[in-house]
């Protein structure tokens, strides 16, 4: 007996996506499966462009195809493995019921516990790096006390704009971004009282006109005040980031984050690890504030930890430049350090939405 597209959708059904657990069948991520001559064609959508597992989910299918045809007394075919990507939205409803953002497939909050630990860096730099590997994706600059996305972003000689009720998001290094600081005097102190906050983010989050987007990320401010809350009873949440750095007190101070999330019934996706070393220009490195504190934190948690990112002095140089996609040409390190970031955080919407009901695209397999 020889290969035909039923092996190969026998042997697809034995490989597993290494982060759902369920079988590439199951999952609706086979798109094609056909023999073409004594070539197998798999054709495979991920379920984010930013997928870490691209080579192992190559290899399981060539071992798993080989199998297969030993297994009928075949010869093993060649096989052609071809990834797209389509992020999938989870059906959800914010819990003030419905979803006033329904082209937005994940929302993703990232927040700290307090100031300074480089919570608005993440935001930035997952937006832009998602964006890189293919997503579309959004950056509301929701730390309406302390915005800092005109400075990070490279805003200030850009001029706002408005469609009917609408703000227009900037259409920046590849992604969508609104940001309070494009609204108000920048010199003024933002001093909002609970019920303002709560309608300058209410304003913010509902009033931009956003494209369809895969990711939305939020940058709430820091602490446990009112816009989490308002964010919650607002938008349907994927989830939240927790940045935090590796000293005791800042540990402290993202549990409460976190507990925060867990309160407001937002799942937590794990935490991340920020000015976790520093690397001298002899190789040295130095441990400024500690290191791995934050991994420990995010275990005894039973959270996800979605990787380290060291004081890096172009990173800083990059924030405060307003030019992100800079981190990706110079130093590898810092620029392999975001990628893991984002690509463990995009693992784990994918499974946090899989556990929620991922809505299945259709099947079109020939058989
Ligand atoms: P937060 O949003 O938590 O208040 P920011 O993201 O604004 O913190 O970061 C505070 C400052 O620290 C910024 O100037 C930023 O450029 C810098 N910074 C953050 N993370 C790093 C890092 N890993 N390496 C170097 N500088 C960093």
């Amino acid at each position: 007996m020889s290969m035909n597209d039923a092996e190969l959708q026998s042997a697809l059904r034995t490989v597993k996506d290494p982060d759902l657990g369920k079988d590439l069948v199951t999952l609706g991520m086979v798109r094609g499966a056909t023999m073409e001559g004594q070539r197998a064609v798999i054709d495979i959508e991920l379920t984010t462009p930013a997928c870490p597992m691209k080579d192992a989910i190559r290899s399981d299918i060539e071992r798993a195809i080989a199998e297969r045809a030993r297994s009928i007394g075949s010869i093993a075919p060649s096989v052609e493995v071809r990834f797209t990507a389509q992020v999938r939205s989870a059906a959800r409803s914010s819990q003030g019921g419905g979803n006033p953002l329904p082209q937005v497939k994940h929302v993703i909050a990232v927040g700290a516990g307090k100031g300074g630990v480089g919570k608005s860096t993440i935001s930035v730099n997952l937006a832009v790096g998602l964006a890189r590997m293919g997503a579309s994706v959004g950056l509301l600059d929701g730390d309406i006390y302390g915005p800092s996305a005109p400075t990070m972003l490279g805003l200030d000689d850009l001029q706002g704009a408005v469609r009917g009720e609408f703000l227009v998001p900037f259409a920046v290094h590849g992604i969508e971004a609104i940001t309070i600081g494009k609204l108000v005097d920048p010199d003024k102190a933002l001093i909002w009282r609970g019920p303002m906050a709560h309608g300058a983010f209410k304003q913010l989050a509902l009033q931009t006109e956003w494209g369809a987007l895969d990711y939305l990320i939020v940058d709430l401010p820091p602490g446990t005040g009112d816009v989490p809350l308002t964010l919650a009873q607002l938008l349907p949440l994927t989830g939240a980031v927790v940045v935090c750095t590796p000293q005791r007190v800042a540990q402290d101070d993202a549990r409460r984050a976190v507990r925060m999330f867990q309160q407001l019934h937002i799942p937590v996706l794990g935490v991340v690890e920020n000015m976790s070393a520093f690397t001298d220009d002899d190789g040295t490195v130095h441990d400024l504030f500690g290191r791995g504190g934050a991994e420990v934190m995010a275990s005894t948690m039973g959270l996800p930890f979605l990787g380290a990112l060291p004081i890096h002095v172009e990173l800083r140089r990059n924030c405060d430049a307003g030019t992100p996609l800079k981190n990706w040409s110079g130093t590898p390190a810092l620029a392999a350090a975001l990628d893991g970031i984002c690509q463990r955080v995009a693992s784990q919407v994918s499974i946090e939405s899989h556990g929620h009901g991922l809505m299945q695209p259709t099947l079109s397999v020939k058989d």
